[in-house]
């Protein structure tokens, strides 16, 4: 599940909203070159590493996706993904939209998600809230419009207004998704191989 936003739009608290929601979901952890923020944790919230580290991780192919952000790299490494595919639970990647592109080009049925704000003064209170400068305030809000251009080709649009709605909102589209025809193929069939294995009489 991939959930985008402009800045502001409510992608870390709705992340953090479905983790403690439901264990089916996990933060597929990504790497950024930028510097850490007071209470943010190494591996936690991201792995920070140097641009040097970040290269190599890119020639390596470690990368699933990357983009550069507000002038930062960042990026998932596949490794976040698969393990938390391989566990049988739903990787919440938080990204900015252009990895939600890409990540929905390697994998068709990623799901993504749009979040915005009710409206644009809410918007804006709340980077402030959140404590970022005038400065990147309006460096944030230039983004959001190249960003809401884009909003269109999401699966899904999310108002986040209360935030326990929005987070409800959220796991009812992974609830529906899970239930779609096309994801539970195996279980028609292991039904067909009971009923052919089945004498009636
Ligand atoms: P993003 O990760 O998309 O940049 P955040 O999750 O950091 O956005 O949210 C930006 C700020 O707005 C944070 O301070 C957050 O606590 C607050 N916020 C987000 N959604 C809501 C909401 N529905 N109600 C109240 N405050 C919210
Ligand atoms: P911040 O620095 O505020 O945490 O994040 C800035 C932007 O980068 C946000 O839109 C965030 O979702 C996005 N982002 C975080 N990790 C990744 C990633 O691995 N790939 C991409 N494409 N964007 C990311």
């Amino acid at each position: 599940m991939v959930i985008s936003a402009p800045s502001g739009g409510g992608k870390t608290v709705v992340r953090s909203g479905l983790l403690k929601l439901d264990k089916r979901f996990a933060f597929s952890v990504t790497c950024t070159t930028r510097a850490r923020r007071p209470g943010e944790v190494d591996g936690r919230d991201y792995y920070f590493v140097t641009p040097e580290r970040f290269a190599a991780l890119r020639k390596q192919g470690m990368l699933l996706e990357w983009a550069v952000v507000h002038g930062n790299y960042y990026g998932t490494p596949v490794r976040s993904v698969m393990s938390v595919l391989a566990e049988g639970r739903i990787p919440v990647m938080t990204i900015d939209v252009k990895g939600a592109r890409s990540v929905k080009k390697i994998f068709p049925g990623a799901v993504t998600v749009f979040l915005l704000p009710p409206d644009l003064k809410t918007m804006v209170q709340r980077l402030r809230g959140r404590g970022e400068a005038p400065e990147n305030v309006a460096v944030r809000l230039r983004t959001a419009r190249s960003e809401i251009k884009v909003a269109s080709s999401f699966d899904y649009l999310v108002i986040n207004d209360k935030l326990r709605e929005t987070v409800r909102e959220v796991a009812a589209i992974a609830d529906l998704e899970t239930r779609k025809t096309g994801r539970n193929l195996d279980k028609v069939r292991a039904f067909g191989t009971q009923l052919s294995k089945k004498k009636f009489r």
